[in-house]
């Protein structure tokens, strides 16, 4: 086709798409790279689907539109009324919905830099600017929210990455309320770690008809292969959303692992505990090396690594990235973000995961003394 750069969409043809972690094809790899939980979903899980393979004929029709069954229990599960909820295709989907039906070229999105890095690629598609803000340094190093600066900012939507990714700081309800009364647009509260913080902003949309949270099963549930997320907000916001979404979008076998999942905390919670314990022990192993570890309510840790001279920079934290993925062992490095590539990713994992991992750092220490 002539002229094929032309027919794409003006705001398309200038940007990159979201670029995932890897997601390596050969088995082997101790895989801390894009934040999945590292224990097997519940087994209810598994009995839901044999049953829904067992009823595979149904395939042949489309699934509830709606996702009916699954938004009450989303909103059981919140404590909220039926009508606060929403089901969506994992949480990428309603960010995805809620950037389509609230912004456009003359509603500017907020965000704090670093954030989740899809929010710039969803902005861009929708041709609306997105102004980010960094975080503020306090004394001793921690992350503050330049409050001012978002609540003056103008924008339509703060998109509020809540724990943050990828630093792995959280802030407690008191931060969102106070970010609820001072913005003036809406408020989305990106909570797809908060399974691992002990806390969520889930219960204050009844009480803020200007708050979206979202959330997801990829994480604290152990259901990333499956995609189901969600919206928790005002019945007014539902509607606006659902204008926009797929029909159908969320598939039947999806639906019902998604039911079985939100019925079993008593198989995740102690797993999610396990996780905890783990981010502990890990950053007290990091901590102790000397290496820079803010604290984390997330199940990863962004960390700057010192090399034996006690050097720190992009060129270390890329040179700690390679060596240990020659051990097969997985991290996220993000080279081309300025404000954080001297530090890498880690997922937390399982306890004998996480030993290999230390295992890895300390045999790369070692080999730089030499
Ligand atoms: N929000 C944040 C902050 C994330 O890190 C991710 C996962 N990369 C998501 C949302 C989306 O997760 P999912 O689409 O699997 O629900």
């Amino acid at each position: 086709m002539k002229n094929f750069e032309k027919t794409i969409s003006k705001s398309v043809s200038a940007m990159s798409g979201y670029l995932p972690g890897e997601q390596p094809s050969q088995g082997g790899w101790v895989k801390l790279n894009t934040n999945e939980f590292p224990y097997p979903p519940s087994p209810k899980v598994s009995k839901a689907l044999v049953k829904a393979a067992r009823e595979y004929a149904k395939l042949r029709l489309y699934p509830d539109p709606l996702s009916a069954a699954l938004r009450a229990k989303i909103a059981e599960y919140f404590g909220l009324p039926a009508g606060f909820a929403m089901a969506c295709n994992g949480s990428d989907d309603a960010l995805n919905i809620v950037v389509r039906a609230f912004s456009d070229s003359a509603r500017k999105i907020a965000s704090i830099n670093p954030s989740y890095s899809l929010y710039p690629v969803l902005a861009k598609i929708q041709g609306a600017k997105l102004v980010e803000y960094p975080f503020a340094r306090n004394a001793s190093g921690g992350f503050e929210i330049p409050f001012e600066k978002i609540f003056k900012s103008g924008a339509n939507i703060f998109f509020f990455t809540n724990p943050n990714a990828p630093t792995g700081v959280g802030f407690g309800k008191n931060v969102v309320e106070k970010i609820l009364k001072k913005f003036g647009g809406l408020v989305l509260v990106d909570e797809a770690y908060a399974p691992f913080a002990g806390w969520s902003a889930a219960s204050l949309v009844e009480k803020y008809d200007n708050l979206i949270v979202t959330g997801t099963m990829s994480k604290g549930w152990g259901l990333a292969g499956i995609r189901v997320g969600w919206v928790l907000a005002n019945p007014k916001i539902i509607e606006v959303l659902d204008r926009v979404r797929d029909s159908y979008n969320l598939d039947r076998l999806s639906q019902q692992a998604a039911l079985a999942a939100l019925d079993d905390d008593r198989y995740y919670a102690p797993l999610r505990e396990k996780v905890v314990a783990e981010r502990l022990n890990t950053r007290d192993f990091l901590l102790g090396l000397g290496w820079n570890a803010p604290e984390s309510a997330s199940n990863f840790i962004l960390f700057e690594p010192k090399n034996a001279d006690g050097e720190s920079g992009a060129d270390v934290a890329e040179d700690l990235f390679e060596f240990l993925k020659g051990k097969k062992v997985l991290l996220r490095y993000f080279p081309k973000e300025k404000l954080v590539n001297k530090s890498i990713r880690l997922t937390i994992g399982t306890p004998e995961q996480m030993a290999v991992f230390r295992k890895g750092v300390l045999a790369w220490l070692k080999k730089g003394a030499k």
